[in-house]
């Protein structure tokens, strides 16, 4: 996880400290109050359909196999939403005809807190952005969600579709 070493208000170096009975690094410094709480970072996701069928995408430094949603981090000033649908067009090129929020994660191993939409791709081919290396389309009923990140959400959006779509 993210290591930091000096302190963001002064710069003299961290020291490790008990607070709250958690390991904190602190600033060594006297008198400076600085505290690197290491706060889980917000990231947005998206499960995409497209023509009824569900888009997982491959990032470029993923292995080979390796699939997931569209995420992405937040502007200054954008809301969750917003963030979606931009991440959507960034990422697939594609315009955001409805977009429904599916709940909030945790990913601990990435120390994220993740907003994940279901946003249903309006018509327009793929075509894949900087990060991503490949995709690929899949029947709901094909998708088998992971049960970490992004993959909770997948999970949670099958279940409560089951029933009523497919
Ligand atoms: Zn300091």
């Amino acid at each position: 996880m993210a290591q930091m070493n000096f302190c963001s208000y002064c710069g003299a170096e961290l020291k490790t400290t008990v607070i709250d009975a958690k390991e904190r690094r602190m600033c060594s410094r006297e008198g400076c109050p600085y505290v690197f709480w290491d706060n889980p970072t917000p990231v947005v996701a998206a499960l995409v359909e497209y023509h009824g069928e569900l888009v997982l995408a491959r990032n470029k430094s993923w292995p080979e196999g390796m699939f997931g949603l569209i995420t992405g981090f937040l502007e200054k000033g954008e809301t969750p939403e917003q963030a979606v649908v931009r991440e959507v067009k960034e990422e697939l090129s594609l315009d955001a005809a409805g977009v429904d929020f599916i709940g909030v994660y945790t990913f601990e191993q990435m120390n994220q807190l993740i907003v994940a939409y279901h946003v249903v791709a309006g018509m327009g081919a793929i075509t894949l952005g900087d990060e991503l290396a490949e995709v690929k389309v899949l029947p709901p009923e094909q998708v088998e969600p992971w049960d970490f990140g992004t993959g909770l959400a997948v999970r949670d959006w099958l279940n409560r579709n089951r029933m009523s779509r497919f």
